[in-house]
């Protein structure tokens, strides 16, 4: 085993070498912006109720003041959070050439807040809210004055239920952003995975697809992934510290 110092220096050399390097981002990375792990027990917001139970798309299109009863604090309080420095460390090394693109399974805009550039949202983000009817585009700041008596955001035009432009339970992956995203993991030669206990699908694919191309993957994340074994890198120390020990190593 190596100490954590020298795996951060590994790391740091093998993001030199690499042609391409990509990161792959979960629910871990923002935990430190407060925002908690929905998967994880005993987490506040989500202790009394069972998000696939809400956050589905078949409870949206059955039951809109349902789901927005659930969803809309929880949207409020995304809202306000802000990046924290493993985010900021992400987008350092964008800016720095060491780094070409963020694959995210998270919807907080947290990366692009940052000042990371190519960031493919593979869930969908807060950002928009779309008309399921006539598919007009809200923006998040506009969605709030969208609700009627109810409770449920409707359309100004139209008067259609406004759905937020993420992923629920039961509905497929956007598909261009999916197609993007196996394409940067089959070319990277660095597979960088942050916060994600590997095991969400299709995402969680993504690292074989690295590794199958012949690329290598690295691993900071607290808690076990299918992954570890394969990793050139494992690293399971806070995100924060172990990410701005990486960007002061280079
Ligand atoms: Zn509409």
């Amino acid at each position: 085993m190596s100490t954590a110092n020298g795996s951060v220096e590994r790391l740091a050399q093998m993001i030199r070498d690499a042609r391409s390097a990509v990161a792959l981002t979960g629910a871990g990375i923002s935990v430190p912006s407060g925002i908690p792990d929905f998967r994880s027990p005993g987490t506040g917001l989500w202790e009394s109720v069972d998000p696939m139970e809400v956050a589905h798309i078949e409870v949206f299109r059955r039951d809109p003041k349902r789901f927005w009863s659930y969803y809309r604090p929880r949207f409020g309080a995304l809202a306000d959070k802000q990046p924290n420095p493993a985010h900021a460390a992400l987008a350092a090394l964008e800016s720095r050439g060491l780094l070409d693109a963020v694959i995210t399974q998270n919807i907080d805009r947290l990366h692009r807040k940052a000042g990371s550039n190519r960031v493919i949202e593979v869930h969908g983000t807060i950002e928009t809210s779309s008309c399921l009817d006539c598919a007009a585009s809200f923006t998040l700041d506009l969605v709030e004055g969208l609700f009627d008596d109810e409770g449920v955001a409707r359309c100004h035009g139209c008067g259609g239920p406004v759905k937020p432009d993420v992923v629920l339970f039961g509905e497929l992956l956007p598909e261009r952003a999916m197609n993007e995203a196996y394409a940067l993991a089959a070319g990277a030669d660095l597979l960088l995975c942050v916060g994600s206990s590997l095991e969400v699908h299709p995402v969680a694919g993504l690292p074989a697809v690295t590794r199958s191309a012949g690329g290598a993957i690295a691993i900071v994340t607290k808690g076990p992934t299918p992954y570890d074994q394969e990793a050139e890198i494992r690293l399971d120390g806070d995100v924060v510290d172990d990410l701005e020990a990486l960007l002061a190593a280079l």
